[in-house]
């Protein structure tokens, strides 16, 4: 007796192949047949006609760590297809919460009333199981987290003995089983990081079969030299490597993208690791200090502060000098906490810079200021063609970049990219078909090949005995509707969303399961 027979749709299997046009049989959270199912006995079956059945999407780049105490159902992920995400990226995870880094988090935090009650990365995990998750979760430990907790937001070059007590945390989580690290290398604190400092914790994760995965040190200016350091991590240690949200930030390096294919791909043809993820869009999204110079960012957090309140004016100058013309017209407010009822979520910072009647400069200084930094921001700095030879590269995964969200309640804060509600639908709608990605290869690119980067053996495929993540869409409904103006919208075409064998999503609601699991790299 089957709990469940998806009967009649094209299986794509998440490797590649065409599509199958047969039945899965699922039992105790599992695929445990495929082919022709006739009348099996089984306790819901779903007639499938015109549909696509594909593994679960795997977010390979999320930032949902913190939010599945807000959302355990994590409705705009499920309503993409996604079944499986990788938490803890660029360089800061929920755990673990040391030191001045668990000090900062925590005050964060606790302002929009969340209280990070664990420690140790052991017990954030038992956090999430206790809650309940709708989605799978594979957790990576951010650098940020442990150079936080061992050093501060101290600028300086790490210590031996600073290592070490950063190998002591970073061996501590991946013995309890997370995936990997993860650094973000335009951040404070990981921006204070020297490349052996990198390259001895890749080194240890390498140890324990993790993925390095980086958010490189400029994706811009230095976009070239960023991406050879990242490589040059990997060749050192054996680490398998993953480029964040790979991308040539800035008109002026628009054409530095084929440069950058040839460096992972040199790296690729003398044996390093490499992988890559990108979200469909050209626009990024992140804090709007990331523009300020770097020498500021290597200021204690009292001397920035000082700076911004006092020497404005000096501050300003410098971007003048150094920020391309009309900068402003392609920076849209996306969040400012405590800020809301001064409207400007939404709008472009020379929008609110004529509204002020001050300079764009300054417009931005006194909103960092006003926010304590806290200001998010989506950057117009990409361009379509570039994100097309992005996509199309076999070794590029699609990561949505975003933390999970809901359309009403707590989480529907200031104006999110849109990539956060629109992600898969987007990439399936837009970028594949006649002319573009084959849809099978598409959806390997969103299932298996994660899982393979992951060594995930049972999910991201449709075979027997893999796990029951499976989602069910119509290829010719499938699209994002959210916009940069109006993020809040579900997309389209996602009709039916299986998670180990438990629907969590069909018919346009939530079911309210919770059958996702915290996955850990001991468990394997
Ligand atoms: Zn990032």
């Amino acid at each position: 007796m089957y709990d469940l027979i998806l009967s009649g749709g094209y299986v794509y299997d998440g490797l590649g192949n065409v599509p199958q046009y047969e039945d899965i049989g699922i039992q105790g959270g599992r695929i445990t047949a495929l082919g022709k199912l006739g009348g099996a006995a089984c306790h819901c079956k779903l007639n499938l006609k015109g549909r696509a059945v594909t593994p679960g999407f795997i977010d390979i780049h999320s930032h949902s760590d913190i939010y599945y105490l807000l959302d355990s159902s994590a409705t705009s992920k499920i309503r993409q297809g996604v079944t499986t995400e990788v938490i803890g990226n660029c360089g800061s995870s929920a755990a673990p919460l040391y030191g001045e880094y668990a000090r900062v988090q925590r005050k964060r935090w606790a302002a929009v009333g969340v209280q990070l009650s664990w420690r140790s990365f052991r017990s954030y995990i038992q956090v999430l199981r206790d809650t309940g998750i709708a989605v799978n979760v594979v957790p990576l430990i951010g650098h940020g987290n442990i150079r936080g907790a061992v050093t501060g937001y101290n600028p300086g070059k790490a210590t031996k003995k600073d290592l070490t007590g950063m190998r002591r945390l970073l061996r501590r989580g991946l013995k309890a089983g997370a995936f990997g690290l993860s650094s973000g290398l335009i951040y404070v604190p990981g921006m204070y990081a020297g490349t052996g400092e990198l390259i001895d914790l890749a080194r240890l994760t390498g140890d324990y079969g993790g993925i390095y995965a980086t958010h490189i040190r400029g994706e811009g200016d230095n976009l070239l030299t960023a991406l050879g350091e990242a490589v040059l991590i990997a060749e050192k240690t054996g680490v398998s490597l993953q480029i964040s949200h790979l991308k040539t930030g800035n008109r002026a390096n628009w054409s530095k993208i084929e440069e950058a294919f040839f460096i992972i791909e040199q790296g690729q043809r003398r044996g390093v690791q490499i992988t890559a993820d990108r979200y469909p869009y050209i626009a990024s999204s992140t804090d709007l200090d990331v523009i300020l110079p770097e020498w500021w960012h290597r200021m204690n957090y009292k001397k920035r502060h000082q700076w911004i309140s006092n020497k404005q004016d000096t501050l300003a100058a410098v971007l003048t000098e150094t920020l391309p013309d009309n900068w402003a017209d392609d920076i849209m407010v996306a969040h400012a906490p405590a800020l809301g009822r001064l409207k400007i979520e939404g709008l472009y910072l020379s929008q609110i810079a004529a509204r002020e009647r001050l300079s764009p400069e300054k417009t931005m200084l006194r909103l960092l200021q006003k926010t304590d930094f806290q200001a998010q921001a989506i950057f117009f700095c990409m361009n379509a063609g570039n994100l097309n030879k992005i996509l199309r590269k076999p070794y590029v995964m699609i990561g949505s970049d975003s933390s999970l969200r809901t359309v009403q309640g707590r989480l529907r804060i200031g104006y999110p990219h849109p990539r956060t509600l629109g992600t898969f639908p987007r990439f399936l709608s837009k970028f594949t078909g006649k002319g573009k990605i084959p849809l099978a290869q598409a959806v390997y690119k969103i299932t298996g090949l994660p899982a393979e980067k992951l060594g995930l053996k049972r999910r991201g495929r449709i075979t027997k005995g893999a796990y029951a993540d499976i989602v069910i869409f119509n290829p010719r409904r499938v699209r994002d509707t959210a916009t940069y103006k109006k993020p809040f919208c579900y997309p389209e075409g996602i009709e039916t969303v299986i998670v180990n064998g438990e629907i969590v999503f069909a018919n346009g609601h939530k079911s309210g399961k919770l059958p996702g699991r915290v996955i850990l790299k001991t468990d394997l």
